[in-house]
């Protein structure tokens, strides 16, 4: 069922406690850790703690969640004192996602090269 945890699903198991993350901040809905392979000084990964495969599905199923998943993202770029940052959503594997459980990018602490490659 949508938004059901997932035996494979690797960001199910860290909302689970079951793999180690430098957990930054947690709401009753969300969680946001360091990304394991940081590709700025300040890489955060906003996720819902539901399953959703990608960034659409958790709109189309769970808008409210998507919302709050963007709040977070704010709420990441303020802790972190970031003035600007980037979010991005890699949706598809030809977009390089390579965890199919929605997740937000934040990304910041160096200027940002547009568009990216
Ligand atoms: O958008 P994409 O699916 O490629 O992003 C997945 C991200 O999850 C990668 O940036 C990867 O470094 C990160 N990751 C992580 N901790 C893990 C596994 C992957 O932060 N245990």
């Amino acid at each position: 069922m949508a938004g059901e945890a997932q035996d494979d699903c690797l960001f199910c198991k860290i909302v689970a406690g079951q793999i180690p993350a430098t957990v930054v901040r947690e709401t009753a809905t969300t969680v946001a850790f360091r990304d394991i392979n940081p590709k700025a000084p300040v890489h955060v990964l906003v996720i819902p703690k539901a399953h959703y495969p990608d960034a659409a599905s958790l709109a189309e199923g769970a808008p409210g969640l998507a919302a709050d998943v963007l709040r977070e993202t704010r709420a990441v770029a303020d802790e972190e004192k970031l003035e600007s940052y980037r979010t991005v959503f890699n949706t598809g594997a030809g977009a390089g996602q390579t965890v199919f459980h929605a997740h937000a990018h934040v990304l910041g602490g160096r200027g940002l090269q547009w568009p990216p490659g």
